[in-house]
């Protein structure tokens, strides 16, 4: 007795839920559902491990972080614009704000007998590696390609600098430099820095790191272990204090040239362009000193005019994030546990069940149910390809070689998804942006992990223009190049109104494989590792 009603409450339900699935189908194209749009808040800690709590969704993606950067150094072609720029115009107001008190805080100094002197960082304090950074290493840190640029004198000066230095000298501050470039790269640096105009830096206030191996280092460096960046660039201060200067004002760009005291005041510059953490020295806690954890970002890079220097995401805590959240090591993504791992695990306990149900359901009831479902980082995984691989520069004629090797792993789970839907009458649909003439590779990749369940009559890869590949008559797109969505959402209502297939559900990493309609669900997969609007 007890049995049967449980199943009778089960029949119940399974028919409630038909009747809200078939329900919504009408509602489906206009476009019901999730909101399918990029998050725009998040929280990161910058040391990277956020990924090891947050969501996918929750990682700021680091497509959007490059075109947020790229914006606010108004940078073309990995090339700052040297004339005008957000960070130009941040940089001339931290500048000016500085200005200010100056005068008053010399003569104070003055007044007790002190002899004031401010110190300035190299990189991103006085000289510009923007165009480094980005144009010559992608955001990809290369110490060879950096002693390149530092022999050559390549730098310009960071904005507004070069002024800021000599009024301070022409007050009569005493300067000094403290760079972590190497003993090895002060003539080239001290170079660099007259080249652009500073007439202050000589080599007898301008501290470089000692070449070699630690025990190097000048008596007055004291290391617990290691010499971190914080304990050489507190203890030089601390000598140049002990020769008889106050420090009233430390400059840099990273947290770590500003802990570890040895300064009055200290000036932080913007730099979303690399992190250098460091411990704080012992028995130091310096929480003012520590970078930001909460962000507004937007998807397509806009917040770079809005949100300021310390506002952006840096892009080496992302990676950082994203390595936690793939579990990677070396640029390989862990194939056995992350967080990203069991977030997949999640995604397909939850629709693995509401797939299997429908497709029976609407299989029974003789329609023709189907479950669409993208390549890329949907039913392939492309982290180590991206990461590893790419170094998450988009390499098209890399990706090809990957693509025509069959190199991508299945993505984590999504069997599970693909297995309940087909075994439980639905049609396997493919649709991927990749091209005609990657995809017999593709089906062969999917083919290794997904049981021959995807087949060529249902698979649709993009026309490449050339020879029979053409763009379909069931395609028309507002401008000749389609985008992702006209192209996706045309291809799904060609699947439904042609092929008489009834989309239940459509699975994609992009918001543009979900945007558009022509199907009763969308289902977002997480992906931070690039984006593609
Ligand atoms: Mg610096």
């Amino acid at each position: 007795m007890g049995s049967s009603g449980r199943t009778c409450l089960r029949l119940a339900a399974s028919a409630t839920a038909v009747a809200l699935v078939v329900g919504s189908a009408a509602a489906a194209d206009a476009r019901g559902g999730p909101r399918l749009e990029p998050r725009t808040h998040f929280t990161m800690a910058a040391d990277g491990s956020s990924g090891a709590t947050t969501k996918g969704a929750g990682i700021p993606n680091i497509d959007s972080v490059k075109s947020t950067i790229r914006t606010y150094y108004n940078a073309t072609d990995g090339i700052a614009d040297k004339a005008s720029s957000p960070y130009i115009t941040e940089m001339n107001a931290i500048e000016d704000a500085a200005r200010q008190s100056l005068r008053s805080t010399y003569d104070d100094a003055v007044a007790n007998g002190e002899t004031p002197a401010i110190v300035f960082d190299a990189d991103d304090s006085t000289l510009w590696t923007y165009d480094m950074e980005d144009g010559a290493m992608k955001f990809n840190f290369d110490p060879i390609l950096q002693n390149e640029w530092v022999q050559d004198e390549r730098f310009p000066a960071t904005p507004g600098m070069v002024d800021f230095v000599a009024d301070a000298a022409d007050i009569g501050y005493e300067i000094f430099g403290i760079t972590g470039r190497r003993n090895a790269q002060e003539p080239a640096t001290i170079g660099n820095l007259e080249k652009v105009g500073y007439t202050e830096f000589d080599a007898a206030n301008f501290y470089t790191k000692w070449d070699g191996p630690d025990s190097n280092r000048p008596a007055y460096v004291h290391c617990q272990a290691a010499c971190t960046t914080v304990e050489y660039k507190a203890y030089t201060r601390a000598h140049i204090e002990h020769e008889g200067y106050d420090i009233v004002l430390n400059v840099g760009d990273q947290w770590s040239d500003l802990q570890g005291g040895h300064a009055d005041e200290v000036l932080k510059l913007p730099n979303p362009t690399y992190y250098l953490p460091s411990p704080d020295l012992p028995r130091m806690n310096e929480p003012r000193l520590t970078p930001r954890t909460r962000f507004t970002m937007e998807p397509d890079g806009s917040s770079g005019r809005t949100e300021g220097g310390e506002g952006i995401p840096n892009i080496d805590s992302v990676k950082s994030t994203i390595r936690t959240y793939y579990n990677a090591t070396d640029g390989i993504a862990d194939k056995r546990h992350s967080p990203y791992i069991s977030e997949m695990k999640a995604l397909a306990a939850r629709w693995a069940p509401k797939v299997r149900h429908t497709c029976a359901q609407l299989k029974s009831h003789h329609q023709r149910p189907a479950i669409v479902l993208d390549a890329d980082d949907t039913t392939l995984w492309t982290y180590d390809m991206e990461d590893g691989a790419m170094k998450f520069n988009f390499d098209p004629a890399l990706q090809d070689e990957w693509v025509q090797d069959q190199r991508f792993p299945a993505t984590p789970a999504m069997d599970r998804v693909v297995r309940a839907a087909r075994n439980h009458g639905c049609r396997i649909v493919g649709l991927t942006g990749r091209n005609d003439n990657q995809r017999h590779a593709t089906i062969a990749n999917l083919n290794k992990w997904y049981d021959g369940a995807f087949k060529s009559r249902l698979y649709f890869t993009k026309w490449t223009g050339e020879g029979t590949s053409q763009q379909p008559s069931y395609i028309h797109c507002a401008a000749a190049k389609c985008t992702t969505i006209e192209y996706k959402s045309q291809t799904r209502k060609h699947i439904e109104k042609d092929l008489h297939l009834r989309i239940v559900a459509n699975f994609g990493d992009q918001f543009s494989d979900l945007i558009g309609g022509h199907a009763d669900r969308q289902v977002k997969l997480p992906n931070p590792t690039y984006y593609l609007p």
